[in-house]
């Protein structure tokens, strides 16, 4: 299946989490067998060719996509946490949400100082959260040069921010 093919399995669910709210749900693509193989297959084929020697992936849904790219092509992962949740000592970073903060942590002792490691999350939407981690692996020692989605929703311009942050963006859909 190509990249294309797959937008069919993606739903979109209005008012969610707040009215006037269109959620790009990849529940639907996840539970289609040849859908979930095929996004994998891309994102992990699209990984290896960065060069990356490790990904990263947030919570949650980052976890799903993330986790099995990185199984395909061979090479380690690292959970990008909300907090509280990393059984031992983490470096955190605090981000801007539309109302409110978040924050994000891991576990330093996974990146070796100088290793290419690339994001992996479902969907970049403003790019706050995928920026966030950006700057969480950097300070650990990582190299992020690039960053690879499932969705991108390019009206909401995160991709662009990404990219000022030297970070290449690279979605299988829009
Ligand atoms: P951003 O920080 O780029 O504004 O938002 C992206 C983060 O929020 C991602 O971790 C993503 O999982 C989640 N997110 C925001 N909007 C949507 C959406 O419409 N669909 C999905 N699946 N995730 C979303």
């Amino acid at each position: 299946m190509t990249p294309e093919d797959l937008k069919q399995f993606v739903r979109t669910v209005p008012d969610f989490p707040a009215p006037g709210i269109l959620f790009r749900d990849v529940t639907t693509l996840i539970g289609h067998g040849p859908s979930l193989t095929a996004a994998i297959g891309h994102l992990a084929t699209r990984a290896q060719a960065s060069g990356a020697t490790m990904l990263a992936g947030m919570e949650a849904r980052g976890f799903i996509f993330g986790a099995a790219a990185a199984a395909h092509a061979g090479i380690g992962f690292i959970p990008v946490r909300k907090p509280g949740k990393l059984p031992v000592p983490t470096i955190g970073v605090d981000y801007q949400l539309e109302y409110g903060t978040d924050r994000l942590e891991i576990d330093p002792t996974t990146i070796t100082p100088g290793q290419h490691v690339a994001l992996v999350d479902d969907l970049i939407a403003t790019g706050g959260t995928a920026l966030a981690a950006t700057e969480l692996l950097r300070s650990a020692g990582a190299i992020v040069t690039h960053a690879f989605f499932v969705i991108d929703l390019p009206d909401l311009a995160g991709a662009d921010r990404l990219r000022a942050a030297g970070v290449t963006v690279d979605a299988l859909m829009d």
